[in-house]
Order: C-alpha cells, then structure tokens, then sequence
C-alpha cells in the first residue's frame, strides 16, 4: 500500500513568495526523501539550470486527505547542498539556534481577505457594502461572509495538530484572522505557512481565492497585517525587560519595517488602528503604536508584547528572525536575561 505526501515550498516570486506544492507517492511507512522540482517556473533558477531541491523539514497529518496522507514543507536548496537565496527559513535557523536560551516565543494574527469574482466577499456587485462598524467579529448574513471556509480551515489546522489559538471576523467585510501559537520562533514560523497552505487549498474548494494582500481595498477600509506577538523568559518573569524589547524595536525600526512585508507603506498610514510607518511608537494598550503593551501586562508587570507593523504578506521566518535577534541581544546587554 502507499501513501500520499503533499510536498510544499515556498516560491521565489518577488516581491512577496507565492505556495506551490505537488504530490509523491511513497510507499506505507517510507521515511520522507528529498525530491526535486523545475526552479525555472517559481523564480528559483535560469531555464538552463533549473533544478532545486526540496528538503522535508516539518511534516504532519493531511487532514484534507486523511488516512496516513501527509504535508510536507520543505526548505528549497540548489543542488551543490547550500540554500536557495528564497530559503528565509535556512536565515532564522541560526538565530533562532543563537538565542535559544532565552526561550523566545511567538503568536502571530495572520489577517486575511476572501475574494470572488474580482471583489472581497460581501461586496456588491457595484458600489461598497455599508461602512465599517459592525463587520468585527460579527453574526448573521447581512455582516459575515466566508464562515463556512473559516470553520473548515480552523477544523484542519487542529487535525494537522498545527497550534492555532482562535479565529475571528475582521473589520473589513470578507476579511478574518487566524493565530497562531504561542510556541519558537521555527515552529510557529512553519505552522503559519502551513496554516496558509490549508485556508488556501480549503477556499478552493469554494472558489475564492484567500489573500494576504496588505491593503485590498483602497479607501476608509481597514488593511490585513500579521501582529506578532512576542516574549522571551526574562519578558514572562518582569516589566524592566519588556520595556528594553520596546526600545530595541525603535532602535532598529526601519531594518524591521523593510522585513516586515511588500506595500507596507501603503497600509501603516496612521489612520485604520496602524501608526504611520516612518514613526516608532509604543505604548500601554495603545492600538495606534507600533508596538503595544497589552494593558494587563502592565497590571501582572509581565507578560508580553505585540508588534503591530509586520504585513499580512511578511515572511514570518523573517519577521521571527528580525524580532528575535533584535530584542534578544538587547536583553543580553542590558544584562537582563
Ligand atoms: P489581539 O487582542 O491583538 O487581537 P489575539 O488574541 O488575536 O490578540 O492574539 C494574541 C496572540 O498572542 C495569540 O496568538 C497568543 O498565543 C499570543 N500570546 C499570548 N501570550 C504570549 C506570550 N507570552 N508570548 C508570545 N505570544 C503570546
Ligand atoms: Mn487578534
Ligand atoms: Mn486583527
Ligand atoms: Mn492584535
């Protein structure tokens, strides 16, 4: 008997990676082998030399197929045996290895908009749905669209055994979230882009297309971002330490916003519950700052952080490796790890 694996990679378009993914059969209890692909066709590789490799890296139920059927993602190489320059996770590995000690974790909100027919769902035809103010974790036809797919793409992530902490309506009609965590930087960077994959593969079975556009309608419309947010032990155990993250973010903020997702400009305007991108902010249950200290963080005097500026379209094994590295080694020379 054999069994169906369903090999996934992230692809080499610019400038924000696109999922592919095709099937092995392997025969009942095979180890997972690398495998190949045609590099010319995602942006990986010329025409004339155009394979790449595909290394198995996170794998676990398929819980669309069922059965003993897997999801494989994989890291893509070139075939001499070093990463593929689109290979962000090969990036984080060390850094994530560097600061290990400090027990990094993440949650991320990935946001995203369903569209039809050339529109977000629940637009009309022509014109626009009424305003924003009563799309926000919603009930009932007239303001949520797209349930059904949110239930079913929520069902799988907890049948692929992939962390996910709860779902709700976004602002925007046709637009939701999903969180993932909290767990390391890797794990929770690997379960996003699998979580992807899924609510994609799911929304086709519908025929709507799930999108991480930044800023899908132009207007008084709210964007999609990814908050993440994020605590080390030291954060988990006092405030001193939540604040020395706050100041390291600023310190390098515009290194982060480069990282943090194509477009970003475009949606962190300052207006739509965003602070402008050119201005650093923080601040104590502040959803107009970059960074926010959630308020009971404040009242524990521990706890942990959000950042608020990385894209619905960001990398997270970037937005993981630029968080961890920056707040980490400020931590370690604040001497507060
Ligand atoms: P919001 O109020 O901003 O909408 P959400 O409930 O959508 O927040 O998401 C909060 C996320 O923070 C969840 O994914 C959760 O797992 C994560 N989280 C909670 N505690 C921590 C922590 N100590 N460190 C990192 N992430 C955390
Ligand atoms: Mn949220
Ligand atoms: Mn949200
Ligand atoms: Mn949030």
């Amino acid at each position: 008997m054999t069994y169906k694996a369903e090999y996934i990679w992230i692809d080499g378009t610019e400038p924000t990676a696109r999922l592919r993914s095709k099937t092995k059969i392997l025969p009942d209890g095979a180890d997972l082998p690398d495998w190949g692909f045609d590099g010319s066709s995602t942006n990986q590789a010329p025409g004339k030399n155009s394979d790449c490799v595909l290394k198995p890296v996170f794998s676990c139920p398929d819980p669309l197929r069922g059965g003993d059927h897997k999801l494989v993602l994989c890291e893509v190489y070139v075939p001499d045996g070093t990463p593929h320059p689109s290979n962000n996770r090969a990036k984080l590995l060390p850094v994530a290895e560097k600061w290990a000690a400090q027990e990094p974790w993440f949650g991320m909100e990935q946001e995203y908009t369903f569209f039809k027919d050339g529109r977000p769902l629940g637009f009309p035809e022509r014109g626009f749905p009424a305003p924003q103010g009563f799309y926000y974790c919603g009930v009932g036809a007239d303001e949520v669209f797209g349930r059904e797919i949110v239930e079913r793409h929520m069902d799988a992530c907890l049948a692929a055994g992939l962390n996910i902490s709860g779902i709700n309506a976004e602002v925007m009609p046709g637009q939701w979230e999903f969180q993932i965590g909290p767990g390391g930087p890797v794990e929770v960077a690997d379960q996003m882009w699998m979580a992807r994959w899924l609510l994609y593969r799911i929304a086709e079975d519908y025929g709507v297309a799930a999108t991480l556009a930044p800023k899908p309608v132009a207007g008084d419309w709210n964007g999609a971002g990814a908050h993440t947010n994020f605590s080390t032990k030291a954060m988990r155990e006092g405030y001193d330490p939540i604040i020395t993250a706050c100041e390291a973010l600023g310190a390098k903020a515009q290194e982060h916003i480069a990282g943090y997702g194509a477009d970003i400009e475009r949606r962190l305007t300052g207006m739509h519950e965003t602070a402008p991108w050119s201005e650093y902010s923080y601040g104590v249950a502040d959803r107009g700052a970059s960074v926010r200290i959630p308020w009971q963080v404040e009242v524990d005097k521990k706890g942990y952080i959000e950042d608020r500026r990385p894209n619905a379209n960001c990398d997270p094994y970037v937005v993981t490796r630029l968080i961890t590295d920056t707040c980490c080694s400020a931590l370690e020379r604040a001497g507060q790890v």
